[in-house]
């Protein structure tokens, strides 16, 4: 599977050589030059690791990350220009794993990429095998079963299934599911993922007599633990 990765970064000189650099490590890169924009990004999408830096417009790099630990886990190695310091002190204590004083050399970065991306593989083999207590979901060989016994999905009803549980205690709101399993393309009607919530409910809950996906009004779906 691919490695993706964000860099959040204004400087386009900074992001484009970053970009080209990772490109060639055999990454998958996007660059957003703005805070607000960043933020949504990285909670709309999953990537491996994010690159952040601090100085943005619209939105700070520390808010950024700020609000992005609100709702996931996701690496973020921070930005910040040497004099700085503060900052590095503030990401850290909101949950950075990593930063970098500019000017870096890119050897460095690619090293810390690479350590931020191990420290995270407990977290990507969980990505292929998600279970909750008599569910099991594999994502590999996309084949999801109740205490032993197969659940049969249509593939949107399985990558629904699958990011509700890769954001379990989270509460999805129908536009993120629907972005991130219908894609951003189909602005079609939110009322699909109420739809495909139904049919879900009706192969699990229903047969299994369990609440595994419960409403919260006016929010959306979650799955808790
Ligand atoms: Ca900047």
């Amino acid at each position: 599977m691919e490695t993706e990765i964000l860099i959040v970064e204004d400087e386009s000189a900074i992001a484009r050589f970053v970009s080209l650099e990772l490109e060639h490590e055999g990454y998958k890169t996007k660059c957003v030059a703005d805070g607000r924009e960043g933020l949504e990004e990285a909670l709309n999408k999953n990537y491996d690791l994010i690159i952040l830096d601090v100085m943005l417009p619209s939105l700070n790099g520390i808010e950024v990350l700020r609000r992005l630990r609100q709702a996931k886990a996701t690496p973020v190695i921070i930005l910040t220009a040497r004099d700085q310091v503060m900052d590095k002190v503030g990401g850290l204590d909101l949950g950075a794993n990593d930063y970098m004083t500019k000017p870096f050399a890119i050897e460095e970065l690619l090293a810390r990429i690479r350590a931020n991306l191990k420290k995270n593989i407990p977290r990507d083999g969980a990505k292929n095998a998600h279970t909750l207590g008599k569910l099991s979901v594999d994502t590999d060989a996309r084949k999801a079963a109740y205490d032993g016994e197969a659940i049969d999905l249509t593939k949107k009803e399985f990558d629904l299934l699958v990011f509700l549980l890769e954001n379990r205690n989270i509460v999805i709101s129908r536009e993120r599911a629907l972005d991130a399993v219908w894609g951003f393309d189909f602005y079609g009607n939110t009322n699909a993922v109420d739809v495909y919530i139904r049919y879900l409910r009706a192969k699990i809950d229903n047969v299994f007599k369990i609440d595994l996906i419960e409403t919260v009004r006016g929010a959306g779906y979650v799955i808790r633990e």
